[in-house]
């Protein structure tokens, strides 16, 4: 029989209510036989997830050596949980076991672990399936580097053996036994990890909302959901900040062209977003963008200089220099006469002065300033390739809005067209170039 892995996010693992529909949704069907999950989020906007609370016991830990009184509200919730479930399950010995180990192991990757431990314990028990520790299949480097061919190897000879399982998405061990985690958002990757190895026919990532909108609905009013796009897209949109999936989701699932499909718990019979390896021609050309998505925190390191585009080796020079401090940077459009390096500013931050002095010294530019503050938003759609004029409709937009465009880039795929703001623009910026397409995305 086909195989569909399933995974449920924080929303999903909120309580004991959202935990019951979860197990009702993989009682619905018997291919949903692997089944990864997150810690517990939040259940009303002023909550606060597992996770965050798990790092701030670590904090704790850090200055008074213990965290006795963030982690009984840890216990609070989870025991809520247990009751309302009505589970027959010794929570307690769970719970006071992952207190001892998070002073024994004393690292923040153990304590913000412990969230998708317990809720895959929790699920597990709900659904009668198998208890699979993450930390026996997810393989990491002692360096905390994730071993992705390993563990494609582990996995499957692990589950091959096990017909029904419940695994916690977000971290895995190392071959020390030392917990190691994704980044936040991780047990996307975990659920994808899963898919390829156990060979799945779909890999389901359920969430709180209907599927991957065309905008951050936080930002535009009931955003177009997607019904469709490619693994290239997500990808752009994902990581340029579309957080409803982790950007290197895909990695796993693009090895045997699983398709991805987004499904909200809450409301199962729509049908969600399916991502797919490739759309077809026809696909394509209804649409000139597929979605918009954006970050802040960028600062724009600006250089011009006369006949730069003639200098033999001036660009690998002032790479060179952000190489030298350990700075990568995220786009690069350059003129004739100018080059705009785009960085995270967290990246940059307290080397701005060396920087400057460094390429100054290099290059001997005609100027060279930091404009800080910058937001970056991509329109993101393989649809723009067949259509001219999407990058003049859409500075058109930006210029009607009153938006000073400090840097555009259209990516070299001819996939996404990135456009640096001021970041007290960004929402503003958004909603303009979703108006401006709203009739001609999905
Ligand atoms: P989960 O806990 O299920 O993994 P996340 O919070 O990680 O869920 O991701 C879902 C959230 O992503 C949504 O609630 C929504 O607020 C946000 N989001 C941001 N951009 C988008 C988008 N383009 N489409 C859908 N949701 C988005
Ligand atoms: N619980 C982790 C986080 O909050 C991982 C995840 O939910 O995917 O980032
Ligand atoms: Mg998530």
């Amino acid at each position: 029989m086909s195989i569909t892995v399933v995974k449920f996010g924080g929303t999903s693992m909120a309580d004991a209510k959202s935990i019951t529909q979860v197990a009702n949704i993989i009682k619905q069907d018997p291919k949903r036989r692997y089944v990864v999950v997150s810690a517990p989020g939040k259940r009303f906007s002023q909550d606060h997830k597992i996770t965050d609370m798990l790092y701030a016991c670590y904090h704790d830990l850090q200055i008074n050596g213990e965290c006795k009184a963030t982690f009984d509200k840890i216990r609070e919730r989870f025991r809520g949980i247990v009751e309302d479930l009505r589970l027959d399950l010794d929570i307690d010995s769970y719970l006071d076991q992952v207190e001892s180990d998070m002073l024994k192991y004393n690292s923040a990757e153990f304590c913000a672990s412990r969230g998708e431990y317990l809720s895959a314990v929790i699920v597990a028990k709900t659904l009668g399936y198998t208890f699979i520790d993450a930390k026996d299949i997810m393989i990491f480097t002692e360096n905390g580097d994730f071993d992705a061919e390993s563990t494609n190897e582990k996995v499957k000879s692990v589950l091959s053996e096990v017909d029904r399982a419940v695994v916690p998405g977000f971290y895995g061990g190392d071959s020390a036994g030392i917990v190691h985690t994704f980044s936040r958002g991780g047990s996307d990757v975990s659920g994808a990890v899963i898919a390829r190895a156990v060979n799945a026919e779909l890999y389901e990532n359920w969430t709180d909302v209907n599927g991957f909108m065309s905008a951050d609905p936080r930002i535009v009013d009931n955003p177009r959901p997607i019904a469709k796009l490619s693994y290239r897209e997500l990808r752009e949109l994902a990581y340029m900040g579309a957080n409803v999936l982790h950007p290197e989701s895909i990695f796993p699932v693009r090895v045997s062209n699983i398709p991805i499909n987004i499904r909200n718990t809450f409301n199962p019979s729509a049908a969600g977003t399916m991502i797919v390896a490739e759309l077809d021609e026809s696909e394509l050309k209804n649409r000139v963008i597929t979605g918009i998505a954006g970050k802040k925190g960028y600062s724009i390191i600006y250089i011009e200089k006369s006949m730069m585009n003639g200098e033999l080796g001036f660009v690998r020079k002032v790479l060179a220099v952000l190489e030298y401090y350990n700075i990568s940077f995220e786009h690069l459009p350059t003129g004739i006469d100018t080059m705009s390096i785009v960085v995270a500013e967290n990246e940059l931050a307290g080397k701005e002065e060396v920087v400057i002095e460094r390429i100054k010294k290099v290059v001997a530019p005609d100027h060279i300033e930091i404009k800080s503050g910058i937001s970056l938003v991509a329109t993101v759609g393989h649809g723009m390739s067949y259509k001219p004029g999407t990058a003049s409709a859409l500075c058109g937009a930006l210029a009607k809005a009153n938006i000073n465009i400090r840097m555009i880039d259209q990516g070299s795929s001819e996939l996404n067209i990135i456009v640096g703001i001021a970041t007290a623009d960004y929402e503003k910026a958004i909603v303009a170039i979703y108006k401006a397409f709203e009739d001609k995305a999905v």
